[in-house]
């Protein structure tokens, strides 16, 4: 393993999901649904192969019925528009936007500004492309980002912003006020802005905005999202990704060298998706909120300090109620103690101090899931 990636073996989903399996414990660590998205939309994807459409290799930037989807999916949300031909692209999964958008916008020893905790493979990428990741600590109870510190970390040196909301794992959706204080520094130092939406649909309190929205921010913002979270098919990997014609051409230049193309059946099944009635939208919000207030007030009961997340299907708690302060140790014990499985946090902080006593719990299972689990850990 080269130094740039040096420390990253194992990602901390694929060591607590593997625990999950080896214990028989529930498994609230890794973000994945346990019941699939709609049957139609799947039986959209079997169609699909069984009448030959994208078994074999699909266009590189993504079928076109896909990058049409996308385009009217911005429209009918945000009233942003987008040209699906060179404004568009899919990749495989938001993880691959995430590395084509880094490896194509940056220069080695370029600095990135992302907000921490962050998504293990933001600091993975920016490492692969030979840059300098500086964190923006969100800091409970909060989790705000403070406009004032961001404008302090911004140097000569500093070419990109990498923003996410609704944010993993806090559950911070970036307020209207925030996102312009973010889009005028972005403005006023010319960075670029990648933004990752994946949990675009999963908002509780507020509402969505996409960063590209705002004024100055579509020339200079590449915006990622996914069919995996929007319509609970995880395993599918279909990402997007919409910018400006330049930009979605670099991202587009890398993206080739990594896999080409993305799988093609499921881009017909995605277009699909993405037209579903907004009653779809309204019911993943409505059915994702109930089991946030079940696993919340569980986790409240067990003894957590629980912050309740505005978006996506994660909360994160404080063990220290429980006499705890180690939450790395705690979520490797945690399967064994009472047959449940988390995410420690602290493997998203740079600044460990700040999430040290963090543990994440994923709450896009079944209710009778969630009850179980609450059940188990009332016991510890
Ligand atoms: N970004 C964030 C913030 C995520 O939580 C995830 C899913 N874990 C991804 C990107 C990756 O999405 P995908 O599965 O589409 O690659
Ligand atoms: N995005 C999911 C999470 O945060 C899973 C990601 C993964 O397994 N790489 O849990």
């Amino acid at each position: 393993l080269n130094r740039r990636l040096a420390g990253m073996g194992s990602t901390i989903f694929a060591e607590m999901s593997a625990l999950a399996v080896a214990t028989g414990s529930i498994n609230l660590g890794q973000g994945f649904p346990d019941t699939d998205g709609p049957r139609e939309i799947a039986e959209a994807a079997a169609n699909a192969v069984l009448t030959g459409r994208g078994n074999q290799y699909p266009p590189g930037p993504g079928i076109p019925e896909l990058r049409a989807a996308v385009t009217e999916h911005q429209q009918h949300w945000y009233g942003l528009s987008y040209d699906p031909d060179t404004e568009v692209l899919i990749t495989a999964g938001a993880t691959e936007a995430i590395a084509a958008a880094l490896l194509a916008l940056l220069e080695p020893g370029d600095e990135v500004i992302a907000m921490e905790p962050f998504y293990d493979s933001y600091a993975a990428c920016i490492a692969m492309a030979g840059a300098t990741r500086v964190p923006l600590t969100l800091r409970a109870p909060g989790f705000r980002p403070d406009l004032d510190e961001l404008r302090a970390l911004i140097t000569p040196r500093t070419r990109l912003l990498l923003i996410n909301t609704p944010h993993n794992p806090t559950g911070t959706v970036l307020t209207p006020e925030e996102l312009r204080g973010i889009a005028e520094l972005a403005c006023e130092h010319d960075l670029l802005v990648i933004t990752d939406e994946v949990y675009e649909h999963l908002v509780f309190a507020g509402a969505h905005h996409p960063l590209a929205a705002l004024p100055g921010m579509r020339e200079r913002t590449v915006s990622i999202s996914s069919a995996g979270k929007t319509f609970s098919f995880t395993g599918w990997k279909v990402g997007w990704v919409t910018g400006a014609p330049e930009l979605v051409a670099a991202v587009r230049t890398a993206k080739q060298y990594l896999t080409f193309v993305s799988a093609g059946p499921f881009q017909y099944a995605v277009a699909d998706a993405l037209r579903l009635p907004d009653s779809y939208f309204d019911t993943l919000r409505a059915d994702h909120l109930r089991k946030r207030d079940l696993l919340a007030e569980g986790l409240a009961a067990a003894g957590f300090e629980v912050f309740r997340p505005e978006g996506t299907y994660f909360i994160t708690t404080d063990i220290t109620p429980l006499g705890e302060t180690d939450g790395l140790e705690f979520c490797r014990k945690l399967p064994e103690r009472c047959g449940v499985v988390a995410i420690p946090n602290v493997v998203f902080y740079d600044n460990t101090e700040a999430g040290r006593s963090q543990v994440r719990w994923a709450f896009c299972k079944r209710d009778d899931v969630l009850a179980e689990a609450v059940t188990r850990l009332r016991r510890l």
